[in-house]
């Protein structure tokens, strides 16, 4: 692509309202812009990246063969009304009614929907299980929307529910998402701490959360570095420095971010909305549930947040917007743009997502921005094009090379 025609609104000074680290470079990338608390606009740049991470979960959840399907946003409040969760679920809800006076809410979460899809569908014990999945917005009236896509009001999800006939087998799906989610995260570049958490407003029976540990993040969290231990400080109560419960060295506490939820939701809502299947012994069950929340726009910007400085972002290779960014110095020289073009056509043709700064614009505004876009790849095309070489740096290791074109696909 090239820059000229990419729409990215890079600013000098980020919000006022921008407190962190990740929103302000979100802001001045030209990756995000502000609508209202708590609902943004997804630049074409942030865009790129949030259909990047959309992909690695495509590919993995096609890995433990959950299929994808879409719900509406607009749900009626019947469904909620027998899920008992009408009333329940507070002012987060957002409702709004049509224009025949009828009750309807944008849906902060999908069970009621997912039952009765299921439930109209699957009778039989031969039907399960079966996992679903969607890449959805979501809507939730937060009472503290903050830190940019951190805390949304309208934020992208991917949520997966699963029905089985028998507890094990729910056992069998939810340690497959687990795992699953951890190699997600990794694409993403996040490492993630697994920590056992209260089941809330979901309700059922055992309940996980992934975290990755930053300072900007909303959870207490106490780990252990000798082994797995990991849990809510809210839950565990203990101090820093108190022993690990599991092999007791001591315990250390940090900030952290949810990017991932996972439930065991049991027969919470398959009894209530009444999913039922014939199991093969005759008898009629209700199904056994999970659900599996990942919080798409939050993955987004915790990602920002931990490939950062403050000068700039540094993307993780895998949902890098561009994989090579190619920066002339002058682009007024003739050598430095025909070869630039050059490079820029063959890498191209290679199937290589490469973003050209063609502007006119002095070197240092454009190396400015190419640091704040933070492409890991960057191609300058400088004083030795006349010899048809060019400087290739590698941000991740900031080593520096200066080679010729032609070695240019070998050394990548
Ligand atoms: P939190 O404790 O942060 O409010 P939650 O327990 O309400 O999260 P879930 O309902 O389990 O979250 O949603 C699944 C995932 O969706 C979360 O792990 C998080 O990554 C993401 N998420 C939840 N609320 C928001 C929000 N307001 N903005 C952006 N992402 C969110
Ligand atoms: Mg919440």
């Amino acid at each position: 692509m090239k820059q000229s025609l990419l729409f990215v609104p890079t600013l000098k000074e980020a919000p006022k309202d921008a407190e962190v680290k990740s929103h302000k470079l979100m802001s001045r990338a030209g990756l995000i812009k502000q609508v209202a608390a708590g609902i943004y606009t997804y630049l074409p740049l942030g865009y790129k990246v949030i259909q990047n991470i959309e992909r690695i979960i495509r590919e993995e959840l096609e890995k433990i063969d959950a299929s994808e399907l879409l719900m509406p946003a607009l749900q009626p409040s019947d469904l909620w009304k027998e899920s008992g969760r009408w009333e329940k679920y507070g002012p987060e809800l957002m409702r709004l009614q049509d224009r025949k006076n009828r009750d309807f809410c944008l849906g902060p979460t999908h069970e009621e929907v997912i039952v009765q899809v299921v439930r109209d569908y699957v009778n039989s014990y031969k039907k399960l299980p079966l996992a679903l999945y969607q890449i959805q917005t979501k809507f939730r009236d937060e009472m503290r929307p903050r830190f940019g896509l951190m805390r949304g009001r309208e934020f992208i999800m991917k949520d997966a529910y699963t029905f089985s006939a028998t507890a094990e087998d729910l056992d069998v799906w939810y340690k497959k998402f687990s795992k699953t989610y951890i190699d997600i995260f990794k694409r993403c570049g996040l490492d993630t701490k697994i920590v056992n958490s209260d089941v809330g407003q979901i309700g059922g029976d055992e309940a996980d959360e992934f975290m990755v540990m930053s300072e900007v993040g909303e959870d207490s969290i106490t780990y252990c570095d000798m082994c797995d231990y990991a849990a809510n400080q809210e839950h565990s109560g203990l101090v820093e420095g108190d022993p690990c419960p599991v092999c007791g060295a001591p315990i250390k506490v940090a900030k952290g971010i949810e990017v991932g939820n996972i439930f065991k939701l049991g027969t919470k809502y398959s009894e209530s909305m009444n999913a039922k299947f014939i199991d093969s012994d005759g008898s009629s069950k209700p199904m056994i549930m999970g659900c599996y929340g990942l919080g798409i726009s939050r993955t987004l910007m915790a990602s920002v947040e931990q490939h950062s400085t403050e000068s700039g972002i540094l993307w993780p290779k895998e949902i890098s917007p561009f994989q090579i960014h190619i920066v002339p110095v002058n682009l007024k020289d003739e050598f430095q743009r025909e070869l630039s073009y050059e490079i820029y056509n063959n890498l191209r043709g290679k199937g290589i997502e490469v973003l050209l700064d063609d502007r006119y614009e002095r070197a240092g505004v454009k190396f400015k921005d190419a640091d704040l876009i933070g492409i890991p790849y960057r191609i300058i095309v400088g004083k030795d094009s006349g010899e048809g070489k060019i400087e290739f740096i590698n941000r991740y290791t900031d080593i520096k090379k200066l080679i010729n074109k032609t070695d240019i696909l070998d050394y990548i």
